[in-house]
């Protein structure tokens, strides 16, 4: 594959399999993956922990002086785990307490602001795949190539239920569905940059798809965005 480095932007609803798709492209292209989910996933873990009350926006602005995030490779799941403030904080953020408060931490303007600065600094070189809501649209708006991620509902309900199941045998189904639902509500109808398509993204419905699949055919998207199309060709997609 060509030495070209591209920025790779990844959005959709929750649970569409974002995060899984971002991390196998990474890892096949060498190309570092973020996942800015669990960015905001971890400002809501410090914000429930010290009992910030995050109506109020200065106190939301001193508390974010507080927080340094960063991504660490862990050797032995060969990931890299999220730490605030020099702890490993991955275990934790995705219960289900942090599921129902992270989109509206996530709409606040000042937590955008300081999370979003971070991520643009970690694409300056490039060679990166980042997966959020709005990474095509405001972190990345001249990414490379952009992907808007959709499955059907029912599909993406399952797939969370059985990822949160593992780690809590008393989560329900209604619970994991009314958390979608809420979720994917709070992030398209918020004022700060909403989850919507970007117009250049191309989309991908992965509910019939196997992740083999899925990898594949963004596996060429990425080859014809780093392969220059010869003068009068169609590009295929
Ligand atoms: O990707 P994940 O489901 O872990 O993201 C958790 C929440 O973080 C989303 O529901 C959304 O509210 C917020 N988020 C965001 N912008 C991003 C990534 C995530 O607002 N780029």
């Amino acid at each position: 594959m060509s030495t070209q480095k591209i920025i790779v932007a990844i959005d959709g609803y929750s649970s569409c399999g974002k995060s899984t798709l971002a991390k196998e492209l990474a890892t096949k292209l060498k190309y570092s993956y973020i996942d800015s989910g669990a960015m905001y996933r971890a400002i809501t873990l410090y914000f429930l922990r010290n009992h910030v009350d995050f109506s109020d926006h200065s106190k939301v602005l001193d508390a974010i002086a507080n927080i340094n995030i960063s991504f660490v490779y862990n050797e032995q799941t060969q990931n890299s785990d999220i730490h605030l403030n020099d702890e490993n904080v991955a275990p934790y953020i995705r219960d289900m307490i942090i599921s129902e408060k992270v989109s509206e931490v996530a709409a606040i303007r000042e937590v955008r602001s300081f999370a979003v600065a971070q991520q643009k600094r970690m694409g300056r070189k490039k060679g990166i795949v980042m997966d959020g809501r709005d990474i095509g649209t405001a972190v990345f708006p001249d990414a490379e190539l952009k992907i808007f991620m959709t499955a059907d509902p029912e599909v993406r309900v399952m797939r969370r239920f059985k990822e949160m199941y593992e780690t809590n045998p008393h989560i329900t189904i209604d619970e994991v569905r009314h958390n979608l639902e809420l979720r994917d509500y709070i992030d398209s109808t918020r004022e700060e940059s909403p989850l919507h398509r970007a117009d250049d993204a191309i989309l991908l419905d992965n509910s019939g798809l196997t992740k083999e699949e899925q990898l594949k055919i963004v596996l060429n998207w990425v080859t014809e965005k780093i392969t220059p199309t010869p003068k009068g060709a169609t590009p295929q997609y």
